[in-house]
């Protein structure tokens, strides 16, 4: 068969069992089997696919008319230009994250902390400590170690198998990271950082019957569920995040499309931080809360 006629099949199948990204979906299972990117894929459509990996491909494609995630299958996700690991583990990294990464990033590099000693220097010693809370497969703190050179990263979280993928991610883009397990802030008692960024878990528990049944069905609730009213880790970081932040350190969080009001009130309240900042996404929507300690 040829291969454009294989891929359409394939597209048609996904679209029957309700995949949203139909097309895109079966050209990147095709890419990932054959090794050829989307470019191949466009220049060599016209060839003559062999009957193995015709099989091998509709294989794939069954598994993911299953709605496994694609990441599931393949393995990997790309995230600021990374190639980073997933399993079921983890909550696999999404595009709307980069925001966060990105406006961290910025300010990293930006804004210098005070400059450290010569010796100091020569030691390797980082002007920035940063901390990614409830890291999950690391993606944030990563890319971070690896964009900004003068951070140094430490993550946590309380799932063991999670840092397995986490630590897996580190020695594979080769990024210096600290990484403990433990619940929220517990690993890093007494510790002061420079920088706190967190992607908890923040949907509401009556909404998760409602995710796509990829997300509910096969990534881990422990990373989306965020209580009844979807704040819960909120409160907790909000709560303890000034005592692990040196004066003017910032704490920066992922949030939900509609709660960028209610966190700039919780930060307001808590009188510990200076006013808070709601970016939003691409479509427009609130995504990231950002504030400093006063
Ligand atoms: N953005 C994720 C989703 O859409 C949720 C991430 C989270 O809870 N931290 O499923």
């Amino acid at each position: 068969m040829k291969m454009r006629i294989l891929i359409k099949e394939g597209e048609y199948r996904l679209s029957r069992a309700g995949c949203m990204d139909a097309k895109l979906d079966a050209e990147e299972l095709f890419c990932f089997l054959t090794g050829l990117d989307r470019v191949g894929i466009f220049l060599r459509a016209q060839e003559e696919v062999d009957k193995e990996t015709e099989e091998q491909y509709m294989e794939l494609i069954e598994r993911r008319a299953q709605r496994i995630p694609l990441q599931h299958i393949t393995g990997v996700q790309e995230f600021m230009g990374y190639k980073f690991k997933v399993s079921p583990d983890v909550l696999v990294p999404r595009q709307d994250t980069e925001i966060l990464v990105t406006e961290a990033a910025r300010i990293i590099r930006e804004e210098r902390r005070a400059e450290p000693s010569f010796f100091r220097r020569i030691r390797g010693d980082r002007e920035w400590k940063v901390l990614d809370l409830c890291c999950g497969s690391g993606a944030i703190g990563i890319s971070l170690a690896k964009i900004c050179d003068n951070a140094a990263v430490t993550m946590t979280d309380i799932s063991d198998k999670a840092l397995e993928i986490a630590r897996e991610n580190a020695d594979s883009l080769r990024a210096g990271v600290e990484i403990f397990q433990g619940d929220m802030f517990e690993p890093v008692k007494g510790r002061k950082f420079d920088m706190i960024v967190t992607n908890p878990p923040y949907i509401r528990t009556n909404m998760i019957a409602l995710l796509q049944e990829e997300v509910k069905e096969h990534e881990p609730v422990m990373a989306l569920d965020g209580g009844r009213d979807g704040l819960d880790y909120y409160r907790t970081i909000v709560a303890r995040a000034a005592r692990y932040l040196r004066p003017e350190g910032y704490l920066i969080m992922e949030i939900g499309y509609d709660q960028g009001e209610i966190l700039r009130k919780m930060l307001k309240d808590s009188g510990a931080y200076r006013p808070a900042e709601v970016l939003k996404d691409l479509p427009g929507r609130d995504r990231v809360v950002k504030c400093r300690l006063v």
